[in-house]
């Protein structure tokens, strides 16, 4: 069957390709340390779980309007007024299934042939595919290579009489970066003075370790909300992977725009996980706490023992649940004969051979990087760890 141009030209997920695969070798029987899997190993709160159940007793089993139950989107727009001081109408959001759904109607509504996107490297994954997809030109910019964040000196360069839109992450997937109020205010004033229009994606908002949760870009200036997409959703926060549930707020007419493609794609989102997705917006504070402080001791204790490998380097992570770290210092060396030339050859042998999965640099565009999060147990990270020192030990 001839596959179409515009798909033929996608890859698959490095994301989630490594995960199947570390998943089906412990099928097999093999003992896999999961560092690749970026979504958090705790169960879903019982107060949501709960909430679910009740909902399909309660006859939540039909079609809800395409931009989600009137309930929960007042859920969120409280959400955004009282956790980010932005105010939003219910007809400014649209519930999508799983943040990626979110930004996929973001970026296919926004961009088109001709456009050139600005896109901070490292990116996650998804985001290159999703502008290519919309047929637009993703344009990359470079961060720091010791810091690894975007500078805003180096997005005014690659500006263009095409650039249309930018893509932020904050915090961000795979580095654990958190921008600062200041550097993200020198984006939006970018943003207001080329009139550029900003996703930003704040999945990761709540995890965050040494600060409270950052401002949304959207905040900054009252020009700034005409102008950005907020992608949100439950499924890092409250370990909501499963439910598929994203959620975006914007100006009216793009939201519409957004709506209208959701309305001949899936329709709305899952009724039932709508109503766990409202119980987890309303849920305890300290539900969230919890699972920030375990999260937090993983990062003390992956970093300490990341820091001890010889050759390898990375920013302390301040938020997310990832370490991306340089080991470039290991390329060109041989495993039992084989020569590790990518980043992408080192993941590969050390998940076939020591046991840990992990995702190399090159899926988020950064060659001699690998990414190992940290949303796993001690145990799983202190075992993790010593195979992949003796891993590197054994490379010639
Ligand atoms: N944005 C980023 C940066 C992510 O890491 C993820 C993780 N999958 C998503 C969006 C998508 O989240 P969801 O699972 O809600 O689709
Ligand atoms: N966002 C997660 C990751 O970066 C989940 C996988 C995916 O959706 O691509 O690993």
């Amino acid at each position: 069957m001839k596959i179409s141009d515009r798909v033929s030209k996608i890859a698959e997920s490095a994301t989630l390709a490594i995960t199947t695969l570390a998943r089906s070798m412990r099928a097999e029987g093999k003992k896999i340390i999961p560092f690749s899997a970026g979504e958090p190993d705790f169960d879903t709160p019982a107060c949501i779980r709960e909430a679910a159940k009740k909902a399909i007793d309660d006859g939540y089993t039909r079609y809800t309007p395409t931009t989600g139950l009137p309930e929960l989107k007042k859920a969120i727009c409280h959400k955004f007024e009282s956790e980010n001081s932005l105010m939003y109408k219910p007809d400014q959001i649209i519930v999508s299934c799983g943040a990626k759904h979110s930004l996929f109607n973001a970026i296919l509504a926004l961009c088109e042939e001709g456009d050139e996107v600005l896109l901070p490297v490292p990116y996650w994954v998804t985001y290159l595919e999703q502008i290519a997809l919309a047929g637009a030109t993703p344009v990359p910019v470079y961060c720091r290579q010791d810091t690894l964040e975007v500078e805003p000196d180096a997005l005014r360069e690659s500006i263009t009489p095409r650039t249309r839109v930018l893509v932020l992450n904050n915090p961000v997937n795979p580095t654990g970066v958190v921008y600062s109020e200041k550097t993200l205010a020198e984006i939006a004033e970018l943003s207001l003075q080329h009139d550029i229009t900003i996703i930003s994606d704040e999945i990761y908002e709540h995890l965050v370790y040494d600060q409270k949760p950052p401002p949304s870009i959207a905040s900054l200036d009252p020009e700034m909300g005409k102008r950005t997409i907020v992608v949100n959703g439950v499924s890092k926060t409250f370990a909501m992977t499963g439910w598929r549930i994203g959620y975006s707020a914007g100006p009216y007419d793009a939201v519409q725009a957004m709506s209208r493609l959701q309305d001949h794609t899936t329709s709305n989102p899952t009724t039932i996980s709508q109503i766990a997705a409202q119980a987890a917006l309303q849920c305890p504070q300290e539900i969230i706490q919890s699972m920030v402080e375990t999260f937090n001791r993983r990062r003390t204790l992956m970093s300490t023992l990341m820091n001890a490998l010889p050759d390898v380097s990375f920013p302390f992570p301040r938020g997310a649940f990832y370490i991306f770290a340089d080991f470039s210092a290991y390329l060109g060396k041989y495993f039992c004969g084989n020569l590790l030339n990518s980043s992408f050859d080192l993941a590969q042998k050390l998940l076939r051979e020591a046991g840990v999965a992990c995702v190399p640099g090159s899926a988020f565009g950064m060659e001699g990087f690998l990414r190992f999060s940290y949303a796993t147990s001690e145990d799983n990270i202190e075992t993790g760890m010593k195979q992949l020192r003796s891993f590197l030990e054994n490379l010639t």
